[in-house]
């Protein structure tokens, strides 16, 4: 038994998953939650780790990517994952809960633990509150939907520039499903010899035309009860911009000029495509954060020539997000470069969805274990799930939450032999999912 003691602020996915891990192995917790006194209008039960939208802890199928961060989880004793499995409903290949059980169990098991204090409080200035209840550590987890007390202390103490309050997503599209035949390389006046980073996808009058009117027509997501959009105007939904008026995507993020095709001619627009990751496994449509409904995403995306047959790594949304912009406030440990008592964990820290909230709530446990019994913090494998997750919010320049995906790990070079074996994408995928099983089996003796 330690003499070590750590509060963790919010008891969702993360505070949940980083207070079991800490509390199992012989440290004194102080689980702080604000929701018995105060739920935000996403919650609507009392219980911990609640799940405010679907049900589903996605895949669980071992060569998926949501399937390898759920085999590093369990390494890690995760309690998410062990209720999801005792309070599991039919859903396929997908882990699906009972939602109320799910959040029932958990909190019992928490409230329950010799080694875990709960108590009801509103965070706001979580050193004084750490100080407060005799802890020398801090861990922050408290979410997308941080209570405005805690979210104004991080404001003034770690930065307003690097702190997000809403998330406005553009669509990812993998790269193996692009028609490359209608898309050219040219980065804006780069001469067309020049090495280019940017796959562009022209448009003309007509094809422009029906595209803006369709994003119009189009069926949009409200905001939430509890969401009030502000949009920064350099940050304008896509779908917003076609509601303004027929050419101002035009002369925004669709403007053709410096991108001339390469027989010199200016297409009428253009919808530039980003890499998402060095290998290029996956493309961002540039400037297309959007309201539009997934369902009219994939329709109305689907009329760029190229991407006819895309298949989309995920989809554009706005929502209300709190989140930070990791690379600069914290070091690989999710730990304050400013206050090295206070470390951050879940959603917060810029990864997206259940699990991978959960997952960060277990790899900042994990570091915060090490650095408690004066071990060195580990360096997870980029190859590993977790290890791509923190590699992505320590390395993206402009913070855009991601779940996990394919597209966060190295890439795979395929072999002659090895491209035969069946599409691509699919191959690639199973080869990258071998990988990432082999190298944390090498690695998890170091937990
Ligand atoms: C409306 C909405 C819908 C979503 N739908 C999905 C989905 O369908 N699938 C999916 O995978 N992900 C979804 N997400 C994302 C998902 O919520 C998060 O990924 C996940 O819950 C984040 O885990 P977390 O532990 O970081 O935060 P949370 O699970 O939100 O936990 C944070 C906890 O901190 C508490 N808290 C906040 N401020 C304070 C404070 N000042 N003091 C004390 N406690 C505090 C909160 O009450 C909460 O219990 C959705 C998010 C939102 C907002």
């Amino acid at each position: 038994m330690t003499t070590a003691r750590v509060l963790v602020i919010g008891a969702g996915l993360a505070g949940s998953d980083a207070a079991w891990f800490l509390a199992s192995r012989g440290v004194s917790v102080v689980l702080a939650e604000v929701k018995t006194l105060k739920k935000n209008p996403a919650q609507k039960i009392p219980h911990f780790a609640e799940l405010v939208c679907t049900n589903s802890l996605k895949s669980l199928d071992p060569d998926s990517a949501h399937g390898l961060l759920k085999t590093e989880m369990r390494a890690m004793g995760s309690l998410i994952l062990s209720v999801a499995n005792e309070t599991a409903v039919p859903a396929g290949d997908a882990l699906a809960v009972d939602r109320e059980l799910f959040s029932l169990a958990i909190t019992e098991k928490l409230t329950t633990h010799p080694n875990i204090r709960v108590v009801a409080v509103e965070a706001g200035d979580p050193l004084a509150l750490m100080r407060e209840f005799e802890c020398q550590h801090v861990i922050v987890a408290s979410g997308p939907l941080t209570t405005s007390p805690l979210e104004q202390w991080m404001v003034e103490n770690l930065g307003a520039e690097d702190i997000y309050f809403y998330d406005a997503i553009a669509p990812v599209v993998d790269a193996d499903t692009l028609d490359y035949d209608k898309l050219y390389y040219k980065d804006r006046h780069k001469k067309p010899d020049e090495r280019a980073d940017y796959l562009n996808a022209p448009m003309n009058k007509e094809q422009y035309d029906a595209f803006i009117a369709a994003m119009v027509a189009a069926e949009k997501v409200p905001p939430k009860d509890f969401e009030d959009w502000k949009f920064f105007e350099s940050c304008l939904p896509i779908d917003l911009m076609a509601e303004r008026g027929p050419e101002t995507a035009r002369f925004s993020c669709m403007k053709p000029i410096g991108l001339e095709l390469p027989d010199g001619t200016e297409p009428w627009a253009v919808v530039q495509l980003r890499k998402e990751n060095l290998a290029g496994a996956a493309f961002n449509l540039v400037g297309f954060q959007t309201r539009l409904t997934y369902k009219e995403q994939v329709r109305i995306f689907r009329m760029i020539p190229g991407l006819e047959e895309a298949s989309f790594i995920h989809l554009g949304s706005c929502h209300r997000n709190s989140f930070l912009n990791s690379r600069r406030l914290l070091n690989a440990s999710m730990t304050s470069l400013k206050y090295p008592e206070l470390s951050f964990a879940g959603q917060i820290t810029g990864v997206e969805g259940y699990t991978e909230s959960a997952a960060m709530g277990l790899y900042v446990a994990g570091q915060l274990w090490k650095r408690i019994n004066n071990q060195a913090e580990l360096v997870w494998p980029k190859e590993t799930a977790i290890g791509a997750l923190v590699n992505y919010v320590m390395t993206i320049e402009k913070p855009t939450p991601s779940n996990i995906n394919f597209g966060l790990l190295p890439s795979v070079e395929l072999t002659k032999e090895q491209r035969k074996m069946g599409p691509r994408k699919k191959v690639r995928k199973s080869f990258a999912a071998a990988r990432a099983r082999e190298v944390f089996e090498v690695f998890r003796d170091q937990l």
